[in-house]
């Protein structure tokens, strides 16, 4: 089952300096904002579909964010109080068909490239969040949301400048350094102490 279900999903490319670096990027001068569709969502313990012929697919761990009121030009302390509840998340994404494009539509859009779960934790302390992803046991990425270039209501504020918040919009707050490709028949997990485990197997088209 859905564990949450999100108006719109905004994702922060290059949020870590470490996974900038590790594509060849700078970390930018401000948040890189992105959409991701809806229908890209995936529950717990249901396999990521790798498309065929789109070249190499990349898990990335993330903390979520969950909305809790509408946000609109809100300051820091707006965004703050507006955090609603937190969740494992993984922005998996064709890497090659993003460096293609130019831009990400297609490389992060896929259906099943957004598994998202256990569950939403509230109440928890944003700047203590870290998120480890393993595959097949070997962990593969570790962050602390510390390490962040723009910390979590910073981006809430930013993006609140560009497009309505609304009660449930989830924010994909970035990637840390140690994306790898996956191959069918890996098990991918991603772990955030405090809120769980999310769990989802690979399999091919
Ligand atoms: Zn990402």
């Amino acid at each position: 089952m859905m564990v949450v279900n999100p108006p719109k999903i905004i994702g922060v490319g290059r949020n870590y300096g470490a996974h900038a670096k590790e594509l060849g990027n700078e970390t930018p001068t401000e948040p890189i904002l992105f959409l991701k569709p809806r229908t890209a969502l995936l529950a717990p313990h249901q396999p990521i579909v790798l498309p065929k012929g789109v070249g190499r697919v990349e898990h990335e761990g993330e903390i979520g964010i969950v909305v809790g009121r509408t946000l609109r030009h809100a300051t820091r302390a707006e965004a703050e109080a507006a955090i609603a509840g937190v969740v494992c998340c993984n922005d998996v994404t064709a890497r090659t068909l993003q460096k293609q494009d130019g831009q990400w539509t297609r490389a992060k859009g896929f259906d099943t490239f957004l598994p998202v779960g256990p569950r939403v934790v509230g109440g928890l302390d944003w700047r203590t969040l870290e998120v480890i992803c393993r595959v097949n046991g070997e962990v593969r990425q570790h962050g602390h949301a510390h390490e962040m270039a723009f910390d979590i209501p910073f981006l809430l504020a930013f993006a609140s400048r560009v497009m309505t918040l609304e009660p449930g919009d989830l924010i994909l707050t970035g990637t840390p350094a140690g994306t790898s490709e996956l191959q069918a028949g890996d098990l991918v997990e991603v772990e955030i102490p405090g809120v769980g485990i999310l769990t989802n197997s690979v399999q091919a088209e």
